[in-house]
């Protein structure tokens, strides 16, 4: 109630607006889910329905709020990029995050069985999630760079320790050989000892994903003389580009975060 004498402990709460001309960028991360991956029996390295339901989960997450402009993701996790001049919940990390990362959790759920068709959900997932800070494009570049470069390295590490688990090692073994090496290392024990080209696995395991929305002319409806009435819709598009941080690829999409 306005005007109450409790109402001072307002003031208390804590104050964390991201300021401008920051950018923000919030990640969430799946809590625990190497658990969670081996409890609903992932595929490993690489679990196919479970990407594309983190996909169709961040899909949601841009069509809900229209000032994120951008987001990246692999494995548990997922970044969302907001406009440079967003004044959405006037920039408060706190709110922005739990929205984020609350919806995240909720749409994960109720589409799970739309991907993983036959298999039980067998406890309530959750995410954690934290606020970026970018103070320019450049360091959000960095931050991309940073994120998918992680992708890259997990996965190659991962795809490796599996194959040699297939193989017949324990996973204990198979983390002793890996111990150390260098990514040349291990593109070659892959091509020589598997006969994989990692080169040639599909891009979404290698590279992540990242969705943004883009400009389609779509018909929405026909004249009676059935010509088709166009309209211009931005729709979500989800892309496994080699690098989403480059230069080239903000030069193309640099409208985004206006
Ligand atoms: P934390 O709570 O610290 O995030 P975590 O177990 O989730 O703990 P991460 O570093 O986030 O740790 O790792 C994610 C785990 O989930 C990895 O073990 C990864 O193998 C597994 N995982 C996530 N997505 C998939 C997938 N699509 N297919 C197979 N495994 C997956
Ligand atoms: P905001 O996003 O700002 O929180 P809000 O619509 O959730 O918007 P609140 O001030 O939190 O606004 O009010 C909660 C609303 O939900 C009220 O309209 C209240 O009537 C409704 N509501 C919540 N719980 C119940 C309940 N148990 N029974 C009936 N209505 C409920
Ligand atoms: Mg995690
Ligand atoms: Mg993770
Ligand atoms: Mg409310």
């Amino acid at each position: 109630m306005a005007n109450s004498k409790y109402e001072y402990v307002k003031s208390f709460e804590v104050e964390d607006e991201v300021m401008l001309p920051n950018l923000i960028v919030v990640r969430i991360d799946g809590r625990d889910f190497r658990r969670f991956s081996e409890v609903h029996e992932f595929e490993k390295p690489d679990d196919g329905r479970a990407l594309n339901l983190m996909n169709a989960c961040a899909t949601a997450v841009l069509e809900e709020y229209p000032d994120i402009v951008f987001s990246y993701g692999f494995s548990d996790e997922y970044s969302f990029v907001f406009k440079k001049t967003s004044k959405f919940y006037q920039r408060r990390a706190s709110k922005l995050l739990s929205l984020i990362v609350s919806f995240f959790s909720s749409v994960y759920v109720m589409k799970w069985k739309e991907f993983f068709l036959e298999k039980e959900l067998k406890y309530p997932p959750s995410f954690h999630s934290r606020v970026i800070c970018c103070a320019s494009k450049e360091v959000l570049q960095a931050y991309l760079a940073w994120r998918q470069n992680d992708c890259h390295l997990n996965n190659l590490h991962d795809t490796c320790l599996w194959m040699l688990i297939k193989g017949g090692e324990s996973e204990r073994e198979a983390q002793k050989l890996l111990k150390g090496t260098q990514k040349q290392h291990k593109n070659e024990l892959l091509f020589q000892k598997f006969h994989i080209n990692y080169k040639n696995l599909p891009a979404m395991y290698r590279q992540g994903s990242c969705i943004f929305k883009t400009e389609v002319e779509e018909n929405v409806k026909y004249n009676e003389n059935g010509t088709p009435v166009k309209r211009l819709r931005r729709k979500a598009r989800i892309v496994h580009s080699e690098n989403i941080a480059g230069k080239n690829f903000w030069n193309e999409h640099l409208s985004l975060l206006k």
